[in-house]
């Protein structure tokens, strides 16, 4: 089975909305494993609507719509696939009388076309809207299922959690078993990672992978299928096992919403040591990103932010003759920098950030060279990069390279 939205409204065609029922439908479809081959926009227009209609029962099994459920001129959804389909609407009772209402509660005048918003098809399943008041629809003719969803998202979940997941499950029925793992990487580009993996990835059967890139990360998502759920786990364990012995050393977390920050907070927090962190290049980003962790308080002491030389030497007491014989921007400044803040915190483990984010070079040194240093009482240690980014980039994946030192 393979499916299509198509989302409907001219405010998504000129930019004014963004289509986040799209995407919230494709990420859904995708868990149900259904496959969508092809999104269309269209705007509130028949003649197109039609079109569209037209183009997506010639290559899709499901057809989803979202928008223009509504009382207006404009919403005419409906109406129309009725007309493609040359099936017939009605009022639904059940609709109509909710409809009703609510508008008797909120002491509202109910415009005629309200009426509208209780249509449904004769045949089919009418899907009731316990958020607004537009009711969705499900029709099938000649083995394509049509779908029609209201616009605004809250509805557009409700219903679809409610009404729509329990028919595609039906539809789509196999005795099949699912289940996915993400494995998120850090340190590696999307391509580097599937040419390492190109073995795996040429024969991909099941377990599939699919490979993404995130926020400076790259994820891949293995899925199995089986008889059983244990089925499933044996398969993507063997696969896993023969990714992480060529990629584990990028290998950083599971999770569909997991994150470097999080990851790290949670291996500090496990740890029990306390953190303070020096920045130049950052100013203040990595104990931001600190700080958006929920729990952090329990490791995370402070910091300073010494974004001039004078500040490095005066302040946190980064010794003079060091930043004269190497330059603020140098592998021994930003471990003094970790070790200076941590004395000064009288914390377990202190971190440095320095470097040179951009647009021009500093000390003779290109844009992108950055050092991240991490010092405790018994060893220290320090990264020395070259990023490839301009300025916001740079300072973003410096941060990112801190929280990866810190987790390991
Ligand atoms: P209404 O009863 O509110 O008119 P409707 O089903 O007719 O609902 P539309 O008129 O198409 O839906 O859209 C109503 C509102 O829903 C839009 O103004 C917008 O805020 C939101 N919306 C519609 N389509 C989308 C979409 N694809 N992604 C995100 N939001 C959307
Ligand atoms: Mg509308």
């Amino acid at each position: 089975m393979n499916a299509e939205i198509i989302s409907v409204g001219t405010e998504l065609l000129m930019g004014q909305i963004v289509n986040t029922n799209s995407a919230y439908l494709a990420n859904q479809l995708a868990e149900l494993h259904i496959s969508v081959y092809f999104q269309q926009t269209v705007g509130d227009n028949q003649k197109r609507l039609l079109e569209a209609l037209t183009l997506a029962r010639s290559r899709s099994d499901i057809i989803i719509l979202t928008g223009g459920l509504g009382p207006t001129t404009d919403d005419l959804t409906k109406q129309t696939v009725a007309l493609f389909l040359q099936e017939e609407l009605v009022e639904n009772q059940q609709a109509l009388d909710r409809i009703i209402h609510y508008h008797k509660q909120a002491h509202r005048h109910m415009a005629p076309n309200n009426r509208l918003q209780a249509l449904s098809f004769t045949k089919g399943e009418t899907l009731q809207n316990s958020v607004g008041l537009a009711t969705g629809a499900i029709i099938c003719q000649e083995d394509t299922h049509y779908v029609l969803l209201p616009g605004p998202p809250s509805e557009l979940m409700n219903m679809f959690q409610k009404g729509v997941v329990p028919y595609l499950k039906n539809v789509s029925q196999s005795n099949l078993v699912f289940s996915s793992r993400f494995l998120r990487f850090f340190g590696i580009g999307e391509s580097q990672l599937v040419t390492d993996l190109k073995e795996f990835i040429d024969t991909q059967e099941n377990p599939t992978i699919a490979p993404y890139a995130g926020s400076y990360e790259v994820v891949l998502r293995l899925t199995a299928n089986g008889e059983s759920e244990a089925e499933c786990i044996e398969r993507l364990d063997q696969l896993e096992d023969k990714i992480q012995a060529i990629s584990g050393s990028y290998f950083y977390g599971y999770g569909r919403d997991n994150s470097l920050a999080k990851v790290a907070t949670e291996s500090l927090l496990a740890s029990g040591q306390t953190i303070a962190v020096a920045e130049s290049l950052t100013a203040g980003l990595f104990q931001a990103t600190l700080g958006d962790q929920a729990g952090i308080s329990a490791s995370f002491l402070g910091g300073m932010v010494t974004y001039s030389t004078e500040s490095k030497v005066e302040q946190l007491g980064v010794s003079q003759e060091l930043v004269e014989e190497f330059g603020v921007v140098s592998q021994e400044v930003a471990l003094e920098m970790a070790e200076k803040v941590r004395q000064k915190f009288t914390s377990d483990i202190g971190m440095g950030f320095t470097g040179v984010a951009g647009p021009s070079m500093q000390e003779d040194k290109p844009v992108g060279t950055v050092f991240v240093a991490i010092a405790s009482a018994s060893e220290s240690h320090c990264l020395a990069l070259h990023l490839p980014h301009g300025r916001t980039g740079n300072r973003e994946l410096a941060v990112q390279y801190g929280l990866d030192l810190l987790r390991r």
